[in-house]
């Protein structure tokens, strides 16, 4: 399907112009005459990048802009800013309004249609990404850290073989705060903790193949998320179509306004860091989701989703299934007499030493307190009564660290309960039910020891 397209600007000639070249690269085109209307339409419509006149009467463009940033409905659309001033302090003025890129007019086919595929790209992996971090964890707002992450410095490498280049560009870019490294300087970044963000790839006048460099930098994993703005001599506007095909950023042609190359450099530095925390926070939503996070063990929800699958499987397959339900014996004098906090040492080891003693395919679950369920696929009851053996011994082998409190290390016993699945019949319920009777025998039997109902 082809992307949507808000064109929002208040001369109706701009607007056709607009809409007919668009329309020609089989974009679908909305358009809006003046800021309100926008808001409307950016609202009910949902476009896929709005391109935005600055100069419109009544509500401006960085009105717009900022208006559709503080919208949770909008903020995400990417906006470019449609600017005829010439003046670079206004295009830098649009990025403070929140604006993703920004054009001058008139405008540049090629720069526009690479502006578009390149937001596009990028709207399609954030758009991934804020829905599997729907379906997980809200988190929300940004937090001061990523805040702060998406406005730190970068460091830039710069990849020209002219000397007086690399110093035209060292100059402006360290009076802004950013690192500048050369290639030959790059091995000693590799070696420091220090992360790349931007190369600046001159196309042009090189002694080497950039365009080869270009791909070797997408393809590479080291280096597939940099961000990289390559720099090209009108004449060979050609070879900038080829590079943002294989993978650049942006480009920007020479001869190169300063305060366009950082404002360049910011927007994708900012739309790069924005995937990052983005994708720490689905990482992170998906692990808070289904581990428990005093012992890094499974936790319930996953835990029955697991158990659902295998007692699937089992039934389709005819392999066995057992689980085996443990519980810490008279725990509570554990936190009665050494406190809560040695308690929760005790919980740590316990579930270490657990999962010392299962094999890779076990799922180790804390479903809640001093309970754990460990759950084996293609496991008939008598091997699942000797894995438990296993762990039962393991943990009464040795006695645990007590912590400060204690100066004797602390005896700890389990007990456990073996049940096996029963075929199609059998639920989740009633195979946790026996699991926990067993328990209850094994408890009831003195503690320390392994039972199953059948034995
Ligand atoms: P039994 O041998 O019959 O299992 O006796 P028990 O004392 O282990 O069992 P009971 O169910 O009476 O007590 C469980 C205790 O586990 C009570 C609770 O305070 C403690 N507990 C549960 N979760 C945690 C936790 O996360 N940390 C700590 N320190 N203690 C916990
Ligand atoms: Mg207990
Ligand atoms: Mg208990």
């Amino acid at each position: 399907m082809s992307a949507r397209i808000l064109v929002v600007d208040d001369i109706l000639a701009n607007r056709r112009l607009m809409q007919a070249k668009l329309e020609a690269k089989y974009y679908s085109v909305l358009l809006a005459e003046n800021g309100p209307q926008a808001i409307e339409v950016a609202h009910s419509s949902a476009p896929e990048i709005i391109l935005l006149d600055v100069m419109m009467p009544g509500m401006d463009g960085y009105e717009v802009c900022r208006q559709l940033k503080a919208s949770p409905e909008t903020a995400h659309i990417p906006v470019v800013m449609l600017t005829a001033l010439s003046e670079t302090a206004d295009r830098v003025r649009g990025l403070d309004a929140g604006a993703d890129d920004f054009l001058t007019k008139p405008v540049d086919d090629f720069a526009l249609m690479s502006r578009l595929n390149a937001l596009l790209r990028y709207n399609a992996v954030t758009t991934e990404l804020r829905q599997r971090e729907a379906s997980g964890v809200k988190i929300g707002a940004f937090n001061e850290d990523e805040a702060s992450t998406l406005n730190r410095p970068v460091n830039v490498l710069v990849v020209d073989t002219s000397p007086y280049n690399i110093k035209r560009l060292r100059e402006p870019l360290e009076r802004a705060g950013h690192s500048v490294i050369t290639l030959e300087e790059a091995d000693a970044l590799k070696k420091s903790n220090e992360k790349l963000d931007v190369v600046l790839l001159g196309l042009s006048n090189q002694g080497y193949d950039p365009l080869r460099l270009c791909a070797h930098l997408r393809t590479n994993d080291a280096t597939r998320a940099l961000s990289i703005i390559v720099t090209v001599d009108e004449r060979d506007i050609d070879l900038a179509g080829r590079a943002l095909e294989l993978g650049a950023s942006d480009v920007i042609q020479q001869p190169l306004a300063v305060e366009e190359l950082l404002a360049r450099i910011r927007t994708q530095t900012r739309r790069s860091r924005y995937v990052e925390i983005l994708r720490n926070r689905v990482d992170r939503g998906l692990e808070l989701s289904v581990i428990d996070q005093l012992t890094g063990l499974y936790n319930r929800r996953y835990m029955n989703n697991q158990l659902s699958l295998w007692m699937k499987r089992s039934s389709m397959g005819g392999t066995p299934l057992s689980v085996v339900s443990v519980d810490i014996d008279h725990f509570k004098k554990v936190n009665d007499v050494y406190g809560h906090e040695a308690g929760d040492r005790v919980l740590k080891e316990f579930a270490e030493r657990i999962m010392a003693n299962v094999r890779p395919k076990d799922i180790v679950c804390r479903p809640g307190g001093e309970e754990f369920l460990v759950i084996m696929p293609e496991t008939g009851g008598d091997l699942a009564c000797s894995a438990a053996e296993r762990i039962r011994r393991a943990i009464a082998a040795e006695p645990f660290d007590g912590g400060t409190r204690s100066s004797s290390r602390l005896e700890v016993t389990v007990s456990a309960g073996v049940a096996t699945f029963q075929g199609d019949e059998d639920t989740i319920a009633d195979m946790m039910r026996r699991a926990d009777d067993a328990l209850y025998k094994a408890k009831s039997a003195g503690r320390n020891q392994v039972k199953s109902l059948a034995a």
